[in-house]
């Protein structure tokens, strides 16, 4: 989120007339989008912005660690030129203009401004569809400084994902923090048709030409309805891969999350999309030394993992953050303990994903080529419909594929993040 929320600032500060530098060094304003979800994001986005002050660039900081801050931004950086809240992005054009500097805007619970601009170029884009979030997880500080939830208009988000299909785009990403509850809190069509509102909007999408892949981030097994795994069947756009993040293997701690599932309610959605497509792809956020979490606890989300058997995950050490629910209890899992968790989950992976990918030696994938691989130029790489990165050689004088066609690979050889192909 906000990589497209940078993206947007981007698009809306190139047409105010600025540039965008070649490097960090030759550049006059720097702005830094900052995260706030774990104490250590925070610190590394006002590190860097305390660097670029150092380095006397014009500073602006914006996102979700300035809302969390407030007027107290000033206090860690005291000459910091400007700082805008995530839902305030619109306005760093005109704030840079002005030039009244130190300024504060931590913005209101509304659309921000600029939501749909978009730099040229490129076959890939994201499109926010769902704004803030109502959920409140009991660890999550994301409501706090994102808001209240808002359901941008289905008519809006298509317009906008149709203009971008006229300028070449073939990929879009949709994007919320719980995806899955668009519509729930304000309507999203006016038409009064029947459906349900993502499961409708994924089908509109899927009918715009030029438009080859539809991805969306993140969802909830609450949202795993009927509607949606028909899509998957019905729309062989819609990628057929869910980032379905899950935090927890026990109930006990599911339940102190706030996540309103069980590890049966979680477990019976991944078993659904399994049962429409033995391959699709599912990948997962899992946060380990919650309070309370025992061994008991943790063994537990090591075997939801391993029976869920996700393609890929995330794992993060549980941060505690101030006016959250559960920072009012003791964070009390020592960090070695933490880190040690960790450890066990991302090797647990590690051998999972080397046994999922392996079962896909000798299957053909259909990749969208995204270019050349950084290391080896004789080399591209790809993805596939669920994510998974496709690398193969490109022998000499065979035309180099171009970023963002499809192209097929028969899989030859499988590591635990990457598949080997030939065409
Ligand atoms: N909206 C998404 C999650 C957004 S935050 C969802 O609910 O699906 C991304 C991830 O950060 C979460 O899935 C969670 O695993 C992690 N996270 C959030 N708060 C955290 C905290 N206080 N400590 C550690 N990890 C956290
Ligand atoms: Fe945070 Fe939960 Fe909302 Fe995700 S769904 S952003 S974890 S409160």
């Amino acid at each position: 989120m906000n990589v497209r929320d940078s993206e947007a600032v981007e698009a809306l500060m190139r047409a105010a007339g600025h540039e965008k530098a070649a490097s960090e060094k030759e550049a006059e304003l720097v702005i830094i989008n900052s995260c706030t979800v774990r104490q250590k994001a925070e610190e590394k986005a006002v590190g860097k912005a305390g660097n670029m002050i150092a380095a006397k660039k014009l500073t602006g900081l914006m996102g979700c660690a300035v809302k969390r801050m407030g007027a107290d931004v000033f206090k860690r950086l005291p000459k910091l030129d400007f700082a805008v809240g995530p839902r305030a992005f619109g306005l760093i054009p005109r704030i840079v203009a002005e030039g009244r500097f130190p300024r504060l805007e931590l913005g209101e619970d509304v659309v921000p401004e600029g939501m749909d601009a978009h730099v040229e170029g490129g076959w890939q884009a994201f499109v926010t569809v769902l704004l803030g979030c109502d959920n409140r997880c009991s660890y999550c500080i994301v409501p706090d400084v994102r808001g209240h939830e808002y359901s941008r208009p289905a008519k809006e988000v298509v317009a906008e994902v149709a203009a971008l299909a006229g300028r070449g785009v073939r990929e879009v990403c949709l994007l919320g923090q719980s995806v899955l509850r668009y519509g729930v809190r304000n309507p999203a069509w006016d038409d009064g048709a029947p459906g349900e509102a993502f499961p409708r909007l994924l089908r509109a999408i899927a009918g715009i030409d030029g438009i080859e892949r539809i991805r969306f981030t993140s969802a909830h097994p609450k949202g795993c309805t009927d509607e949606l795994i028909d899509v998957f069947r019905d729309c062989p756009k819609v990628c057929r891969h869910i980032h379905l993040p899950v935090q927890s293997g026990s109930d006990r701690i599911l339940a102190a999350m706030g996540r309103r599932y069980t590890r049966e309610e979680y477990l019976a959605a991944v078993a659904r999309l399994r049962a429409l497509d033995p391959e699709f792809a599912v990948t997962t956020d899992v946060i380990v030394g919650y309070p309370g979490e025992t061994e008991a606890d943790f063994e537990a989300t090591r075997s939801l993992m391993e029976e869920a058997g996700f393609d890929n995950s995330f794992v993060f050490k549980y941060s505690p953050r101030p006016g959250t629910r559960s920072a009012a209890l003791p964070d009390d899992v020592p960090t070695a303990e933490k880190e040690r968790r960790d450890q066990v989950l991302l090797a647990d992976q590690e051998a999972r994903g080397l046994a999922r990918n392996a079962r896909l030696v000798g299957t053909v994938r259909e990749v969208m080529v995204e270019g050349p691989s950084k290391r080896n130029a004789a080399r591209w790489s790809g993805r596939d419909g669920g994510n998974r990165i496709v690398v193969w050689d490109v022998r000499d004088g065979v035309p180099r594929p171009a970023p963002g066609t499809k192209a097929m690979l028969r899989i030859t050889d499988a590591h635990a993040q990457i598949l080997v192909g030939e065409p």
